[in-house]
């Protein structure tokens, strides 16, 4: 049997000092796993632990890219998040096993449309049009890092400039190990997958023209460009 019409190249993300590619199989996400941030979102970090959710793998965003300001939304928010790249699969990991899984890291900035995200949670509906939207994750190159942690490190964003997040890794409520392990028990991690970690306080808009930059300190600055109206993209 052959395919009715030729499948779609695999997204994929630059591995840092190497011409290889990383292909990317799922992207996870981890909601509120930074207790300050849980707060912004009103919601209490000692009462309610972290969770999941995904985004589509196509939904990767290459370093210095400009992307579109998304459709049907005046509140696209900026979320930078330390990114683990899965280089070994695994299923039921235990949280002592779960850096043998890992490839590299990477800095990602999980973009949201922050207004469907609130009407979606008000209502009790899934979160993909919040969340799972085109061009709704951008990741820098993956630094290897097999079977390394990645723990106490400078987490930073910057929109023009400005600074908007900063916080250290070391704040996770849910270590790197900890998001494997639980992960891993609801799916069979694979090569290729993502994680999106989550990220700490200080989200907020972005509009047309901005410039941002994200940066987790021994990783690639990820810088991405949300283009000008001006500039023939339409809402
Ligand atoms: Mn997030």
């Amino acid at each position: 049997m052959k395919y009715a019409f030729p499948p779609l190249t695999p997204s994929a993300i630059a591995i840092r000092g190497t011409e290889q590619l990383f292909p990317v199989h799922r992207i996870y996400c981890v909601g509120r796993n930074y207790a300050a941030h849980a707060r912004e979102m009103g919601k209490d970090p000692d009462r309610e632990p972290p969770f999941f959710f995904c985004k589509p793998a196509d939904a990767v965003v290459a370093n210095h890219a400009t992307i579109p300001y998304p459709p049907r939304t005046s509140n696209l928010h900026h979320e930078v998040e330390l990114v683990v790249a899965i280089g070994q699969g695994g299923r039921n990991i235990l949280p002592a096993d779960a850096l043998d899984h890992v490839f590299g890291y990477a800095v990602g900035n999980d973009l949201t449309r922050r207004d469907l995200q609130n009407d979606l949670k008000n209502k009790g509906h899934p979160w993909e049009t919040g969340k799972g939207f085109d061009h709704s994750a951008p990741v820098s190159a993956i630094q290897p890092a097999r079977s390394k942690a990645f723990n106490h490190a400078r987490i930073w964003l910057t929109v023009n400039g400005q600074l908007r997040q900063e916080a250290n890794t070391a704040e996770l409520i849910w270590s790197v190990p900890d998001i494997l392990s639980e992960l891993s028990a609801l799916f069979e991690l694979c090569p290729g997958d993502v994680i999106f970690t989550g990220t700490p306080a200080g989200v907020g808009a972005v509009k047309a023209g901005d410039r941002i930059e994200a940066g987790i300190d021994g990783l690639e600055t990820l810088i991405t460009t949300i283009a000008d109206l001006a500039h023939g993209i339409h809402r």
